[in-house]
């Protein structure tokens, strides 16, 4: 399963991928960090298109084209706001990577991007978030075929290595599972 993950250092608007993921607010409407960016790159169609939506819940996640992006779609997802973690943080983040990779098999969609939900303006702690999204994907992996390949698209060299050290980690146990079969 962690052979469909990839762990990467940069823009996720430059990835020419089936689909980016936007970690976006709920008016849809475009933002701050990772959505600014995005709506920059794609252009003004995208966000007539996210108009026509009627916003998003948070944990839900919708689809657009990626207009400008080399990407062709761009899922959009609401993460949580942290607020200390006793108001259903960890379900509603798990909920966005679970909603944005079930959209993602609809649209028969093989290859997609993400960046780290909610760990920038949204304040979610890097350690726990990461944990969250690799548990969560791994997870969606071993019950679907698709997407082939998942990408962790890193801004910074901590979200980085939380995700190289989650991963090595989701690899060590499994091949213990295995050794023990
Ligand atoms: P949120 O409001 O969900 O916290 P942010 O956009 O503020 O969303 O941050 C989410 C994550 O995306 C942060 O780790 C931030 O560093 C990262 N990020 C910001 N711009 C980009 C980009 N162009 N490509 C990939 N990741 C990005």
């Amino acid at each position: 399963m962690s052979g469909r993950i990839n762990i990467v250092q940069g823009d996720i608007t430059k990835l020419a991928v089936d689909a980016i993921v936007n970690a976006a607010n709920s008016s849809l409407l475009g933002g701050g960090g990772v959505d600014g960016a995005i709506h920059r790159a794609a252009g003004p169609q995208l966000v007539e298109e996210c108009r026509t939506l009627g916003g998003c819940p948070t944990g839900e996640a919708r689809i657009t084209r990626g207009y400008r992006l080399p990407a062709q779609y761009v899922i959009h997802t609401v993460g949580p706001v942290w607020d200390g973690g006793a108001y259903g943080e960890a379900n509603l983040l798990a909920n966005c990577y679970r909603n944005s990779l079930a959209l993602a098999v609809e649209r028969g969609i093989q290859t997609i991007a993400f960046p780290a939900i909610s760990t920038g303006i949204f304040g979610y702690p890097i350690a726990d978030a990461t944990r969250i999204a690799i548990r969560e994907t791994l997870h969606f992996l071993a019950n679907h075929e698709t997407p082939a390949q998942v990408t962790f698209v890193c801004f910074g060299d901590e979200v980085y290595h939380a995700y190289q050290r989650l991963l090595a980690e989701a690899e060590r146990e499994t091949g213990e599972k295995d050794e023990s079969m």
